[in-house]
């Protein structure tokens, strides 16, 4: 099993990026319960057949879709040997908490975070945001709205980000009980940066509507271009303004190790509250975000509860607490931070830093041969590793929309979609560390070949109308 999962690592370019699940595979899933034992070999067969031929495929450099880590061979082994320790970091006195908590100090470092604030492995940014939130909810609302709820309180607390950001940020104030009409949307500049006068004029007139603005969230690295925002500035005016200052850096943030992307971060030490990703630009296996919290004591204030069956002592497997638990809703967590630990140490950042500036620098030759291309357009800058570009025709948005599921269909190249000013745009994010040249070179002459194709039947069939009228 080690061996063809290596294997499958080794020799992934040989693959199609993605490939359609066929319908008898699809419906081998639909098998009623595994009451009687099967052979590991037969089971393993199975997974070999059913399984690992229909994956998202961003271990492949040709997958370009969203913003997908591609993971390592490193992060595999860590993953074997977590699973075999079984650990449960939820809390209690053993090295893995200890192997967390060196993560945490690491992530103080890397972003200048004092010895007081706390960090966690999470699931992802999504559950980074939710919980940053949380926290500055009850910085706002105070601690006994945990006992009591937000109906409890008349104080009706509004939240500031982008037009860009991201939507697990909406969901958060939405699970936190604030509503996700609370959270404010900003307009952005033509570089797609939050909009500084904005954002005052709509805090002002929420003042005015009797709404208690709390917390503003800029983002590093937005998911649609990966912009930026201006996060110094914005740390300014949230401490002037005594607001919450938020971070979303999902993939962003850890641009922190690539000199030529750090220098954009200025400001992000600053934050009360650091969400990001280890499992995308830092290429450890799914799933690994993590949440930074500068006030490590109510971010604890905000989770902690007393249960006699998790008394803490002084010694013995009970002690060192606060625990894991005291600072999430999960209680049982796995050995998440064992893969981050593999990878940081083996690789170390020095190389996870070249590989994002790489991966931005063929963002850059991608976009370059795009400007050379009279077929193509390039629909919106490019300041980290995304490009953003479309075929053009006629009736550009139903083209790359097909143009889009051709090239994941082939196998060939597996981008995205997005929405640019509501234009639809074929999105190449680069994350992958094995993504090289001849991977984006592919993804432009297969977007050429069935963006010519599609035009072409089209042009066909207007010349056909015009000579039977
Ligand atoms: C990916 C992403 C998220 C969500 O992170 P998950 O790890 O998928 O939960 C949030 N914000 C931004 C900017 C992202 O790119």
């Amino acid at each position: 099993m080690l061996d063809d999962i290596l294997d499958y690592q080794q020799h992934i370019q040989e693959r199609p990026v993605w490939q359609p699940m066929l319908a008898e595979v699809r419906e081998g899933f639909a098998h009623n319960l595994p009451l009687t034992p099967a052979t590991l070999e037969q089971v393993h067969d199975e997974f070999m057949r059913k399984i690992l031929p229909y994956t998202t495929g961003n271990v492949h450099p040709g997958f370009l879709g969203w913003v997908h880590g591609g993971g390592t061979p490193v992060g595999l082994l860590a993953e074997m040997l977590a699973a075999g320790l079984n650990a449960n970091l939820g809390g209690r006195d053993h090295a893995p908490i200890e192997v967390e908590k060196q993560i945490t100090r690491w992530m103080r470092e890397l972003f200048g975070f004092p010895g007081t604030s706390s960090g966690l492995l999470v699931t992802g940014t999504s559950m980074a945001n939710f919980i940053a939130v949380l926290v500055a909810r009850n910085w706002a609302l105070g601690l006994h709205t945990r006992r009591c709820g937000v109906a409890s309180n008349p104080t009706r607390l509004t939240a500031y980000a982008s037009t860009a950001a991201h939507g697990s940020l909406r969901r958060a104030f939405d699970f936190c009980g604030l509503g996700s009409d609370s959270l404010r949307l900003v307009p952005v500049d033509a570089d797609h940066r939050i909009k500084l006068d904005e954002l005052r004029s709509l805090i002002a007139q929420d003042c005015l509507s009797g709404y208690m603005p709390f917390l503003v969230a800029g983002t590093a690295g937005t998911v649609d271009i990966g912009a930026i925002d201006d996060l110094d500035e914005l740390a300014g005016f949230c401490r002037a303004e005594s607001l919450w200052f938020h971070v979303d850096g999902a993939f962003g943030a850890l641009g922190i190790l690539a000199p030529a992307v750090a220098h954009k971060l200025q400001g992000i030490g600053l934050a009360d509250s650091l969400a990001f990703d280890f499992h995308k630009w830092g290429q450890v296996p799914y799933d690994a975000g993590f949440v930074l919290i500068r006030d490590g004591e109510l971010h604890r204030k905000s989770f902690a509860a007393l249960q006699s069956y998790l008394e803490r002592e002084t010694r013995g497997l009970a002690a060192g607490s606060p625990w894991p638990c005291d600072f999430s809703p999960d209680l049982s967590r796995g050995f998440r931070a064992l893969k981050v630990w593999f990878t940081f140490k083996v690789y170390g950042l020095d190389a996870l830093g070249r590989t994002i500036a790489r991966t931005c620098e063929l963002a850059e030759y991608l976009k370059q041969r795009i400007a050379q291309t009279p077929e193509l357009e390039l629909l919106a800058p490019v300041p980290l590793n995304i490009v953003c570009f479309r075929y053009r025709a006629a009736n550009p948005d139903r083209v790359n929309a097909e143009i889009a599921i051709q090239l994941q269909e082939s196998g060939i190249a597996a981008p995205s979609t997005t929405r640019i000013r509501g234009d639809l745009a074929i999105r190449a994010a680069i994350t992958n560390h094995r993504t090289s040249a001849a991977d984006l070179d592919r993804l432009l002459e297969a977007t050429l070949a069935f963006g010519r194709k599609l035009t072409w039947n089209r042009q066909q069939t207007e010349l056909l109308e015009a000579c039977v009228e």
